[in-house]
């Protein structure tokens, strides 16, 4: 019997990075165990040597971890049923394959690559559907077995899969599945380097850690028949199988690197919050039944069930990301944001792009800005920012006086009579003890009132002395989180340096 409490896996081969698709498949295993206080589990299938990719399983384990994905058991924390590396397993697999054999539910197969070529030519010349596997040493007699095992040669053992038969199972996201045995192979079992294939480790383990729930993408739903197929073989009960929906690009073919980022590393280097990329991957393929989208994980596990997963595939759309971004950001309070901006400030780097336009800023990198003004800055730009990289990139005036002033805003506001009309202005600041937003007001509405001009005539010039852009928050937000003596100070620049 499947134990009230389930306990699901996830289970990726190290490939170099967590792809934004395992993420999802590692996400709803979590939130399933977590939703039905079970366990979740972290297994490494590295069987596939021709694959390996050093740093490949530390560089998984730090992106789950990055994302809060904590898993109950797994390689580097061990558990109950481990170890949880396939490599470490081999004998098990061994084992559990000889009992296969004496049953005659697999065989060994001596076949040289060469047979195995021109069987596969021969059945592409005849157009058969798929090349299969002819059961040629399935004939051998054990006298023939025995002589070939002696005498060193290279084997594989297969799965031997009975003719005309139905498999059939049931999948909780794409219903009751039948598939004749007549179009599955008799797979590989163990490869001639003596690993296991994915199929039987796979399988073998699931067994043996009581998986409960086998969740994961829909690219291996044409593996489970072979999965089924061993589980009956060996006498085993099968998991309860879920098979998420494909991840499609907008133009709805498979998500694919040659269209964007797929790596969770790349989004995070990005600046994407961890919040917001779980939120955005728990909607890629199911959904609560309500319209909404924003969710924080605990919301997600209360949630979380998988009765609602979709079949259709489901879209990366990069705009909802982004927005859920900004959403999630938004929600944060000024004293969250403050170390994620100091860390941005220490992190700035030539690579980044949007940074290196502004010569400004690459100025700024480590300086310690103090607290209390980084905070003034994060609550005048919240509303207006979607990812903290953007508290640089879209006020960077905040940070070092401009070096350069928007051309069209210079053409549209900086008139020949600007300069004594700032200078004016600038001696009233002068006057000013301390002021705040009122002060600067009533300076500014009493400079216009007295040269007889409209206050819109010093407001844009001064706003572009101050930023040296158009756009921002309230210029007298502005002035004061400046201060005083910079707010004079970059007048006397922009006098100097603006020339119409
Ligand atoms: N090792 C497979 C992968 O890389 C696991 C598939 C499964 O969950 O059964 O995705």
């Amino acid at each position: 019997m499947i134990s009230e409490k389930p306990r699901v896996r996830f289970a990726p081969s190290p490939t170099g990075y967590l792809h934004v698709g395992g993420l999802r498949t590692a996400l709803y295993n979590y939130l399933f165990a977590k939703n039905r206080d079970g366990k979740f589990i972290l297994r490494i299938e590295d069987t596939d040597r021709n694959r390996f990719v050093e740093g490949a399983v530390e560089n998984l384990i730090a992106s789950l971890k990055w994302c809060g994905l904590e898993y109950d058991e797994g390689p580097d924390i061990g558990g109950t049923y481990g170890p949880y590396m396939q490599s470490q397993r081999l004998e098990i697999y061994k084992e559990h394959v000889k009992e296969l054999i004496a049953e005659g539910k697999a065989y060994y197969c001596f076949c040289t690559p060469e047979r195995l070529d021109e069987l596969r030519k021969e059945q592409q010349a005849k157009k058969l559907p798929q090349a299969k596997y002819d059961k040629h040493c399935l004939r051998l007699s054990k006298a023939e077995i025995e002589e070939n095992l002696n005498g060193g040669v290279d084997y594989v053992v297969r799965l031997n899969v009975e003719p005309d038969k139905k498999i059939v199972f049931d999948d909780v996201v794409r219903g009751h599945i039948e598939f004749e045995s007549n179009n599955v192979d008799d797979q590989v079992l163990i490869k001639s380097d003596g690993y296991p294939t994915y199929h039987l480790a796979n399988v073998v383990d699931d067994h043996l850690m009581k998986i409960t729930h086998v969740i994961r993408g829909e690219e291996w739903l044409s593996s489970t028949p072979k999965h089924v197929l061993l589980y009956d073989f060996f006498g085993w009960e099968r998991p309860v199988f879920a098979h998420l929906p494909l991840l499609l690009n907008p133009d709805r073919s498979k998500l694919s690197k040659r269209q964007g980022d797929v790596a969770v590393e790349d989004y995070r280097a990005k600046g994407f919050l961890k919040e917001a990329l779980i939120n955005f991957v728990a909607l890629l393929g199911w959904n609560a039944g309500d319209d909404k989208e924003f969710y924080y994980i605990d919301e997600l596990i209360e949630k979380f069930s998988l009765d609602r997963v979709n079949k259709s595939g489901a879209v990366f759309d990069l705009e909802k990301l982004n927005w859920l971004n900004a959403e999630h950001l938004r929600k944060k309070t000024d004293e969250e944001i403050l170390p994620m901006l100091k860390k941005e400030i220490h992190n700035i780097t030539e690579e980044s792009t949007d940074i290196n336009q502004q010569p400004e800023l690459q100025l700024i990198k480590n300086r310690n800005f103090d607290d209390e003004y980084l905070l003034k800055i994060i609550s005048a730009m919240k509303e207006r920012v979607s990812f903290v990289r953007e508290y640089l990139t879209k006020s960077p005036y905040f940070f070092a006086a401009p070096e350069k002033y928007e051309e069209a805003a210079v053409l549209k506001n900086w008139k020949p009579e600007t300069p004594p009309v700032l200078q004016k202005l600038r001696d009233e600041f002068s006057a000013l003890q301390n002021p705040g937003k009122e002060e600067y007001e009533n300076a500014l509405a009493k400079t216009a009132e007295g040269l007889n001009i409209g206050k819109g005539k010093i407001i844009h010039p001064l706003r572009l002395s101050v930023s040296g852009i158009s756009t921002g928050p309230g210029l007298y937000d502005i002035l004061v989180i400046l201060g005083k003596d910079e707010v004079i100070k970059r007048i006397n620049t922009a006098l100097e340096k603006i020339k119409v």
